[in-house]
């Protein structure tokens, strides 16, 4: 498999509530992130980087808020030092108050192909309780900006199982974004993370999430509404419609590809090592400034690690997993057949795939398999 390249833009116009993913508002160390991740690339290179790549995913942070100028920057030093196939996919994260008709051409003329929305709802109560920017008349807006520009891949962000959210009312959100034809959902039911406000408010009882059972309710809602609409639930929060929509970069994450990971955060795996970026900023820049790659860790993984993610990730695909990785289980004839009399996986062409319900118990079946 062709490895996937990912960079991490770590800047974001505020923090929404629940957002534990590596970001800094501060915009006046914009310049200096742009200078070390151009320093990056050319010491990866240098170091012999050379196959190709035939994904690239620019994700936040919110790589939709950076300048023109600094994107058109990137690109060109990506392709001067690395190689993309022709037909790469190419994903830009975009939050909904950025999209402009003339972004869009912008992201068009440098080369994205494929755009994936952070709507995350269609109600005003609830994007103000997850404290993100937009509210729904922009979402809607950015929603239909994307379709006129002609875009032919969007995938669109959701988050359900809020506190206080009613089925009938994500189902009208979740309606009314079908409306506009996304080649692609994410479907994220929302967590609260330690170290965010949310997970905060969480921890002092200030705050209760639904329970299992409500999430449950969702999660079954949500799969049945989309696969009546033509969509394939192929991982336990993506739904493509058709084949040829399933994010190829993702799903390299899923089935254990290679992948190069490029900025403050991003993760790196070649099929058997991984390593990692330090988390802040700050410290991405100085090190890079200095010449150094800004690597803070690393491990390779033995064979019995390789084969457990293996399973846990191929067990949250619809795909599902070889039945012959399970060879070194003894168990596994016995749970396999348990599993299925419970409905909650198939067995056939030499594989175990997860049903619906199975998927709403992904990591579960992991545990059960790798016995
Ligand atoms: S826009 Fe995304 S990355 Fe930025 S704070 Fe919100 S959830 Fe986090």
């Amino acid at each position: 498999m062709p490895p996937g390249l990912y960079l991490h833009v770590p800047f974001c116009q505020s923090k929404c509530r629940y957002c534990d993913f590596a970001s800094t508002t501060d915009l006046d160390v914009l310049i200096d992130w742009q200078q070390a991740l151009l320093t990056e690339i050319a010491l990866v290179q240098e170091e012999g980087w050379s196959q190709p790549f035939d994904t690239f995913y620019l994700g936040g942070g919110t790589p939709s808020l950076l300048p023109g100028g600094v994107l058109a920057t990137i690109f060109t030093q990506l392709r001067r030092r690395f190689v993309f196939t022709d037909d790469a996919e190419i994903t830009l994260e975009a939050n909904p108050d950025d999209v402009t008709l003339e972004k869009l051409g912008l992201w068009r003329d440098l080369g994205v192909n494929r755009l994936s929305l952070g709507v995350q709802s269609l109600q005003d109560a609830e994007l103000g309780f997850l404290g993100r920017r937009h509210d729904a008349a922009q979402a809607r807006r950015a929603l239909g900006l994307a379709r006129e520009a002609g875009l032919a891949n969007l995938s669109v962000d959701l988050m359900y199982a809020l506190p206080g959210q009613s089925l009938a009312g994500w189902l009208t959100t979740l309606k009314e974004v079908l409306a506009y034809r996304p080649e692609h959902l994410s479907c994220y039911q929302l967590t609260a993370a330690e170290h965010t406000p949310l997970g905060a408010a969480v921890a002092r009882g200030e705050m209760v999430l639904p329970g299992e059972e409500e999430q449950r309710t969702f999660f079954l809602a949500t799969s049945e509404l989309l696969e009546a609409h033509g969509y394939c639930h192929y991982e336990v929060a993506n739904f493509a419609r058709g084949q040829p929509y399933i994010s190829r970069h993702n799903s390299k994450y899923w089935q254990h590809g290679p992948y190069l990971g490029l900025g403050p955060a991003a993760h790196s795996f070649d099929g058997r090592r991984r390593w990692w970026n330090v988390r802040s900023v700050a410290q991405y820049c100085w090190q890079l400034a200095e010449g150094v790659l800004a690597i803070a860790g690393s491990e390779t993984l033995s064979e019995v690690q390789l084969r457990l993610e293996a399973l846990a990730l191929g067990l949250r695909t619809r795909q599902g997993i070889a039945l012959a990785e399970l060879d070194s289980c003894p168990q596994a004839g016995r749970v396999l057949a348990e599993l299925a009399q419970a409905g909650l996986i198939t067995v056939h062409g030499g594989r175990a795939c997860p049903t619906r319900r199975g998927l709403v118990v992904a990591d579960s079946l992991a545990l059960l398999l790798s016995g």
